[in-house]
């Protein structure tokens, strides 16, 4: 009996496992987590769970009798240390198991402020797993002062959340804006205005120079010379994708776990999806942190362990929920030159349409789903109407998809 195993019991190892039993797959498959919980959903790890609006059910992305069911050997709590490509086993703890085809799902892990400036006090959060939110919950207590370090989607969302719970929240980011790295400064502006309206405070370029505090963090110092006295700190200053066993196992790295279009990493009977994972895309290799990408390409991934020759063709899209606004974002704006704005028929409705010169390559939809589903359409049909089109209100983007 062919046996797959699945190390990373995440969104893209659910999606990967599940879609081998769609497929008819009848052989063995185990899924190894490092976490205690079976797989579930990260978006609302900064977002509704940590408001209190969902419960932890909620969370999971299948009953742990759905694995059962599936004859899906879940394997939780259970780290795997070491891959030998050559014997074809992987290790964990005491046990080492065999398999046929084996798949890397790792993710990517949060990275934390050096100990050096006080980044190991109590006090100090990061948000990726249920156990960060629930050593963090009790944090979340109105008219305490929270500082959030980093002004991405994260620490964006965190601060959302810390304000509408009545929290004093100052969110600090180094570079001149927020969102510098993913968004145009049309989209920058947008949040900032959201934020500000609700009471948060945003510094922006301007670093932590360090936090201090006897048993736990208390003072925060920044770069440009200020002190700001802190209950608890959040931290959101981006990932990286986990690939320490990839690299022990000497498999190819670039961004992450180099995989070819079909998801195979440089070891024939070893592929890898999600997070941890590097692509080509269009001219140029990607690595996304998006659940659309984990699980388009682990259902990929398993169609091709099972012999399929299939093009992973990467559609980009992501979410945002801050406040009332729902971001929604379609396609890759790297590279972009222009930016034009559309304002939508809701109020606070706008989107923020991203060119490379007539090419149209991204859009930013606040409040906007028309405007989000027509740019996407739009894209992935290789479409660009002109720029002044888009921007004029009068134009009926629907008549565009013709
Ligand atoms: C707070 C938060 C909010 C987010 N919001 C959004 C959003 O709004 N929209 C969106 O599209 N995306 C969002 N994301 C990103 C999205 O959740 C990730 O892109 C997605 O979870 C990636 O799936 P994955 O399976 O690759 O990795 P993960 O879901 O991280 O799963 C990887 C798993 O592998 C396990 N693992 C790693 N190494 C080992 C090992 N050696 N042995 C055993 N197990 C191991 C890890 O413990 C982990 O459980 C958010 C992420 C976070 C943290």
């Amino acid at each position: 009996m062919p046996h797959i195993i699945v190390i990373g019991a995440g969104q893209a190892g659910a999606s990967l496992t599940a879609k081998l039993r769609t497929l008819g797959f009848d052989g063995d498959i185990t899924l190894i987590g490092e976490e205690p919980v079976p797989p579930y959903q990260r978006p609302p790890l900064s977002k509704g769970y940590l408001l209190g609006d969902m419960t932890r059910e909620r969370l999971f992305l299948r009953p742990e009798e759905f694995y059962q069911n599936q004859n899906i050997a879940l394997r939780l709590g259970a780290k795997v240390t070491a891959i030998d490509p050559t014997a074809k086993t992987v290790t964990m703890g005491d046990d080492v198991l065999a398999y046929d085809e084996l798949a890397l799902t790792t993710g990517s892990t949060p990275i934390h402020l050096p100990a050096s400036i006080g980044g190991d006090q109590q006090g100090v959060h990061v948000v990726r797993t249920l156990a960060d939110i629930d050593a963090m919950e009790s944090e979340f207590i109105a008219g305490k002062n929270v500082l959030i370090v980093g002004g991405g989607y994260i620490g964006l969302e965190a601060a959302a959340v810390a304000s509408k719970l009545g929290l004093n929240v100052t969110l600090v980011e180094m570079a001149d804006r927020i969102l510098q790295r993913v968004a145009a400064p049309e989209t920058s502006d947008y949040f900032r205005a959201l934020h500000t309206s609700h009471g948060v405070n945003i510094v922006e370029g301007v670093g932590l120079d360090r936090l201090s505090g006897d048993t736990r963090v208390t003072n925060a110092a920044l770069t440009n010379g200020t002190t700001l006295p802190v209950d608890f700190v959040i931290t959101g200053i981006g990932i990286r994708p986990a690939t320490s066993l990839a690299e022990s196992a000497d498999l190819t790295l670039d961004n992450g776990i180099n995989t070819d279009a079909h998801g195979r990493t440089s070891s024939p009977h070893i592929w890898a999806a999600g997070d941890c994972a590097s692509f080509p895309y269009r001219a140029t290799r990607i690595r996304l942190e998006s659940v659309p990408n984990a699980i388009d390409q682990a259902e990929v991934v398993a169609e091709n362990m099972l012999g399929a020759d299939k093009t992973y063709i990467a559609t980009p899209w992501f979410w945002s929920d801050q406040y009332d606004v729902k971001l929604q974002i379609a396609g890759l704006n790297t590279g972009y030159n222009n930016v034009v704005t559309r304002e939508g028929d809701k109020d606070g409705a706008q989107s923020h349409w991203y060119y490379q010169d007539d090419t149209l390559l991204a859009v930013d939809a606040m409040n906007d789903a028309r405007a989000y589903m027509i740019g996407k359409r739009l894209i992935e049909a290789g479409k660009s109407p002109a720029p002044d089109v888009i921007s004029n209100p009068d134009t009926d983007l629907k008549a565009l998809l013709k």
